[in-house]
Parts: C-alpha cells; structure tokens; sequence
C-alpha cells in the first residue's frame, strides 16, 4: 500500500517522501507547482480572438509564453518516466481513475489532480446538495427562476440565432424566450439532442465533436452502513486499489476483460466514506455512516438497457449489476473487516443511471473523454463558450480541469459572453462593460471551512455569501 498525505499531514519520514530521492521530489513537486500556478493561462487561449491564438500556437510564441501548454499537451507518461524509474511512484503520480491511463491522459491533468490532493481535498459541509442549495437563492436574487423536472427538449433558434428553449411540461412543451441561452448540459448533450442536425454539421462543430471522445462510463455502490464513523475507525480518506502497479497494462486487461472476469479481478476500484468527511453527519444521521465504492464502467456492457427507466429495467439487469455490487463489497469487507455485517442499505447504479439521473452522455463521469488529445492546444483554443449559433454559450466545455471545480471556473459576462477560469473574474470585471445579469460563482478558501462564494449579480455590487458553520 502506498499513502499520499495532503500538506498537513505529510513528513519526511512517510513512506511516500521515503520512496524517492530528494532531487527527484522536488523537480516533480517544481512542475506540478508551475502548472497548478500557470493553468489559468489556459483559460486567456480561450478568451482571445480565435485567430490570435491559433497565430501564437502556429508561431510557436505560445509555447514560450509558458511550460503550461507543454506539460498540458505531453502525455503523462513520457513526462513522469522523465522524472522517475521507480515504477511505483510513477503510478502514485497518476491517477486513473477518469478511464484515461498514464500513456495517453495529459501530465496537466494528473498534476493538478495529485496538487489537490496533496493540499487536502474538499468536502462540502453538510454534503454535495449544498452546492446547489447556496447556489438557488443567489440566482433568485438576481431574478432567475429555478426550475426542476424541467428538461430541455430543444434550443429555440430564429435565423440561426438563439431565441430561447423549449422546455418539457409533463406531456407539453412550454417555451421560454431569451435573447441569451447558455447551456451547461455539456458539449454532446448541446450539440447532440438539443440543437438542430444541421448546426451539428457546420464544418466547425463537426471538426470539433471529431476530436472529443465520450468519457469513460462509472459504477457506483452506495452503501448504509449501523455504526458511526468514529466507532468503526473510518478516516476522511480515499482509498484506490489497483490490481497491479503499471496502469497502462492494467487498463488494457480492464478494457479486453469479460464482465464477469471484471467482477471476479475488479483490476480498479476506489473506496470512500462521506459520512467521515462530513462534521456534520453523525448529527444529521445519528448511530449510521456511509460508503461509497466505484469502479470504472464501459458504456456497452449495460447499454442495451438504455431505453427503460430506472426500477423497470428486469432481472437480468439487477443480476448483472448486483454481481458486481457484491464483489465490490466483499473486496470493500477485506480492506475494512469492522464492517462485516454492519450494511444496512446498499444501492448500486451503472453508467445507464448515471444517464438517465445525471443526463451525462453515455454515462460518462467527466464528461469528454479526458485524454491527451483533448488537451492539445488547438483544441483548447477551439473549446470556447461562443458556439456557432450566436446567443448560444457553452459552459461546461470550458473546464480547464475535469470535476466540479473545473466546471466551476466558467463564467459569464453578459457583453463578452462567458469568459474562463475564476481567477481572472476580477480582473475582467475591471476590463469589460458590466451589465451582467447572472454571473455563477467564484469560490474563495475551503468548501469545508467557512466558504466564501463570490457572486456579482448586479452591475458593480459583490455579494458575499456566507455558508453556515
Ligand atoms: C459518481 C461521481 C463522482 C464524482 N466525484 C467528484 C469529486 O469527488 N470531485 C469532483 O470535483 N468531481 C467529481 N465528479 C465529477 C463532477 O461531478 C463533474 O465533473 C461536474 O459535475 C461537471 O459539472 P458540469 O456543470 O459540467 O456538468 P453537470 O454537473 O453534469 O451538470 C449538467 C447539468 O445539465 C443538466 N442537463 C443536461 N441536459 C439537460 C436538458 N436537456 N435539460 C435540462 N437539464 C439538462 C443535467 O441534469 C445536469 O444537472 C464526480 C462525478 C460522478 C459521476
């Protein structure tokens, strides 16, 4: 087992630090610094002029503006193996766990992610609905309306510009009309289901869906568990288990594998407990704890039941998933004896779940498919908020980073349309004209501790908001 602890807890005298030289350390820890400092420069690729960007990448300025754009372009592999032999400690600096293995996910994604792990990962408070729960009331303030089972069934377009949606209403469609629609439903939902075929086939959009892949699907199990966190030892920490040490190696056997061979090797799995993370569960839920377990899932081994509803997809469904389930406890129990017949509730949900409750194509976890060529600056450049249907805005696509606060880090100026990476909110409100109607959230400090989120919904006033202790 190796351990990476975050800042606080790290010591020279862990076995991580143990493992590798101190030149070796440092030059690693140098570059994932540099790039964790120098990613929002990613962000200015999307913010200039198309053409500008593409002149500083053809020129090769850009490249020399910043080490960034190499790191984020170069594959994790050829980086790490640059700056170590010992093969364990080139799988502690990757991380597998978004389906891309070490030779084709870009060193800039590993490096942040290790970055925030080695700073101490976030928890909200009170867990992951109080996201949108202090979002709603800064969007109301600003006179939006939330509405839930809701689905957008199509963008409204006139002339080729955008004129508002159409949203589903039980069984009519009612339309709400906006000069401006920005869609955070993701790339391929956008592209895909919402607009018109032919805006898909604009040579622009095509050669851009061509270059994005659907992410790699998940399977999750949630579990219950009689006992609190404190009395059964859990930690606020993760666990990933790998069968064996080369990613690479083990992500092809993952993929050549049969189903049933994956439940009976799980070659991956990650282990977690919320209700450790989280001071404030063992008041909300007294006497329990929970777990979370997850495996990465290929779209196809349950797509055949893509078209039913949850609850109504039959036996050989619930068989197939529990069989997995099931081997993904029993490796759980090894790991964690003192919960040998303390489960009370456990539900599990594949990549059709994920689908049909998250709307994430194919199941996907983060969205497009995480890999190097994702990352290659032309198609940073290209993933821009501005869409070829003009009105329409894209957040999502923006994410610099995969996960919440890569997704996060988009915002929205109602003249300049959404620009990139919450950094440089500040410093564009100085630049440009601030009619701004709705501008999502800029997080300041730990979601654990005392938030601030930075909100400006009106034409020059901040609103701090608060979240409880
Ligand atoms: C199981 C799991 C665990 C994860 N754990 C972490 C983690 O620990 N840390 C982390 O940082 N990230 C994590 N992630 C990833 C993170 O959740 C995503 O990267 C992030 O939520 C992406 O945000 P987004 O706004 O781009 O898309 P989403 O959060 O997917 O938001 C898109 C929204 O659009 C809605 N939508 C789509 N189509 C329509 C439509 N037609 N009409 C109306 N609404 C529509 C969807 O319902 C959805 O609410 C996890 C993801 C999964 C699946």
């Amino acid at each position: 087992m190796m351990t990476l602890l975050s800042r606080k807890t790290a010591t020279s005298s862990s076995r991580e630090t143990a493992m590798h030289g101190p030149d070796r350390r440092e030059e690693q820890e140098r570059r994932r610094k540099k790039v964790a400092r120098q990613v929002p420069l990613l962000a200015i690729l999307k913010m200039i002029p198309q053409h500008l960007a593409l002149f500083l990448l053809k020129s090769g300025l850009l490249h020399r503006l910043s080490p960034v754009f190499h790191l984020a372009e170069s594959s994790h592999q050829d980086v790490v193996r640059g700056l170590t032999s010992n093969k364990e400690l080139q799988t502690v600096f990757s991380y597998l766990f978004y389906g891309v293995p070490p030779n084709d996910s870009s060193f800039m994604i590993n490096a942040l992610l290790l970055h925030h792990y080695k700073r101490g990962a976030w928890y909200p408070r009170g867990g992951s609905s109080e996201i949108a729960f202090h979002m709603i009331p800064v969007i109301e303030r600003a006179g939006g309306k939330v509405l839930v089972k809701a689905p957008v069934k199509r963008i409204l377009l006139n002339n080729g510009r955008v004129t508002g949606v159409a949203v589903q209403r039980k069984d009519k469609e009612i339309c709400i009309y906006a000069p401006v629609v920005i869609s955070d439903a993701g790339i391929f939902n956008t592209y895909e289901q919402l607009l018109p075929f032919v805006v898909k086939k604009k040579p622009e959009v095509e050669s851009l869906l061509s270059s994005l892949q659907y992410g790699m699907g998940c399977f999750l199990v949630f579990i219950g568990i009689r006992g609190t966190s404190d009395e059964l030892g859990l930690k606020s920490t993760n666990l990933w288990i790998y069968t064996e040490s080369d990613l690479n190696s083990l992500m092809e056997k993952f993929q050549s594998l049969e189903y049933e061979e994956v439940c009976k090797q799980l070659p991956l799995m990650f282990i977690t407990f919320p209700s450790a993370k989280d001071p404030t569960y063992s008041q909300r839920h007294p006497g329990h704890s929970c777990m979370t377990l997850l495996t990465m899932a290929p779209y196809d081994w349950f797509h055949q039941w893509s078209d039913q509803k949850p609850r109504n997809r039959g036996e050989e469904y619930h068989t197939m998933k529990m069989m997995l389930a099931n081997h993904m406890v029993e490796r759980a129990i090894k790991e964690f004896p003192q919960l040998q017949g303390k489960i009370e509730y456990l539900e599990a949900a594949t990549p059709v779940s994920n689908e049909f409750y998250l709307r994430a194509p194919k199941g996907s976890m983060y969205g497009a498919e995480q890999n190097c060529s994702r990352y290659q600056c032309d198609i940073i450049s290209r993933m821009r908020s501005q869409t070829a249907v003009s009105g329409l805005y894209l957040t999502a696509s923006l994410r610099e980073a995969l996960g919440i606060y890569g997704s996060m880090d988009s915002h929205w100026d109602s003249d300049k349309g959404p620009t990139s990476a919450a950094h440089f909110s500040l410093i564009l409100n100085g630049c440009f004209n601030k009619k701004v109607s709705i501008r999502p959230l800029y997080i300041k400090g730990r979601m654990s501790s005392a938030v601030g989120w930075q909100v400006q919904y009106t034409e020059d006033c901040y609103v701090p908001l608060r979240c409880p202790q």
